[in-house]
């Protein structure tokens, strides 16, 4: 049976190009996720989410524990059974979700008790059953349970978050047990201080996963926060294991964030951006909903491959949004995700052939080239 492995190709400064291998399939690195929150990356199919080129998906804990059920999912042959998605999929912990969504939340240093904001209904997640969903889920990549505190946050208490964070880190090891072809990422926690990015790295590395994720940005620090963290942050974790750094983020967001040594990356952003009208290219954001479009019979970007540049014109795709069509999220979604597929595709290349900084350039020129002239 595979094996879950990374290898590591190319290094070019501190970015990094190489593979994950799983027992079903290979992820090239670095790599985008879309995130498929409730079993399905909305508005795609998904075998057109492979289409753009994605090898990996994210499903939340949080979301399929409340609906439709662990347990139910489990009984109907796992998730990827269920979503008709037989690739590699990353689940995360729940943590960060109950934090965010749920109802009455009770902290304690057994785990978290919240009432769901489906139905109002009572749950209890710790490190023990957040492994035990997720491992009745199928997911080939489990994330260790953590606590992520809510920003603004004393330094006391993200130093208080984290060091819970590694015990939940520890029992998480602990409760995955022995599973081949199945991989535990730890998540390291601390904030925007060095120090305890550097305890919560050591802590984890003192566990032992196989592989290691930057939690704690992008929640609202800004960019120049978190590539702060980003300039020292990869460095304390180890060389031969994939760096994840979740819940990020617009293309230039991911390009920095490769460029310091981040190998995969999650964010519902160009399928989010995609039902709401928004569209990102190589010239940057375009809003399709502004009337400038309603007679431009151009693609929306000319060098673009995916259904929505080579079937449809601005003007299409602008006329569908006003009117409310469902075509209208199906074609921005398969565009961003396409391009954002594009993106991870030329850093790929760049990297293994030794100029990533002269792709940089050129993908910061282009975008400050602005969207194209209206007509
Ligand atoms: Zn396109």
């Amino acid at each position: 049976m595979t094996r879950f492995s990374f290898d590591l190709h190319a290094t070019d400064g501190t970015a990094r190009t190489g593979k994950i291998t799983t027992p079903r399939g290979e992820i090239r690195t670095p790599a985008f996720m879309p995130v498929g929150t409730a079993a399905t990356v909305k508005a795609m199919l998904p075998e057109s989410v492979r289409a753009t080129g994605a090898d990996i998906l994210l499903g939340n804990t949080y979301h399929l524990m409340l609906r439709p059920g662990a347990e139910r999912i489990a009984r109907l042959g796992g998730l990827h059974k269920f979503m008709n998605w037989e690739r590699p999929i990353l689940t995360d912990s729940g943590g960060f979700q109950v934090m965010s969504l749920a109802d009455l939340r009770k902290l304690t240093e057994e785990g978290v008790t919240f009432r769901s904001h489906v139905d109002g209904s009572k749950h209890h997640l710790t490190p023990e059953r957040s492994m035990e969903i997720q491992r009745l889920l199928g997911s080939d990549i489990v994330m260790a349970f953590d606590e992520c505190p809510a920003l603004p946050a004393t330094d006391d208490e993200v130093a208080r978050a984290m060091r819970l964070s590694m015990r939940w880190a520890e029992r998480s090891r602990e409760a995955f047990g022995d599973r081949p072809g199945h991989a535990l990422f730890g998540i390291m926690q601390g904030g925007v201080t060095r120090e305890l990015r550097k305890e919560s790295a050591e802590a984890l590395k003192a566990i032992g996963f196989e592989g290691y994720a930057i939690g704690g940005l992008a929640v609202g620090e800004g960019q120049e926060a978190m590539f702060g963290v980003l300039d020292y942050a990869p460095g304390f974790l180890p060389e031969d294991k994939p760096r994840y750094l979740m819940g990020v983020g617009k293309p230039d967001d991911i390009v920095g964030a490769v460029k310091r040594g981040v190998d995969m990356m999650d964010c519902v952003l160009p399928s989010r951006s995609g039902r709401t009208g928004q569209a990102w290219t190589r010239r940057g954001q375009v809003n399709i909903k502004n009337a400038r479009h309603a007679d431009d019979p151009r693609p929306l970007d000319e060098h673009c491959t995916c259904p929505a540049c080579t079937g449809y014109s601005r003007a299409y795709l602008h006329h569908v949004f006003r009117a409310g069509e469902m075509i209208s999220g199906m074609l921005l979604t398969w565009h961003n995700l396409h391009y954002f597929q594009e993106i991870m595709e030329g850093m790929r290349q760049a990297i293994s052939e030794g100029r990533f900084a002269a792709w940089e350039a050129e993908f910061h020129a282009q975008r400050a080239d602005g969207d194209i002239e209206r007509l």
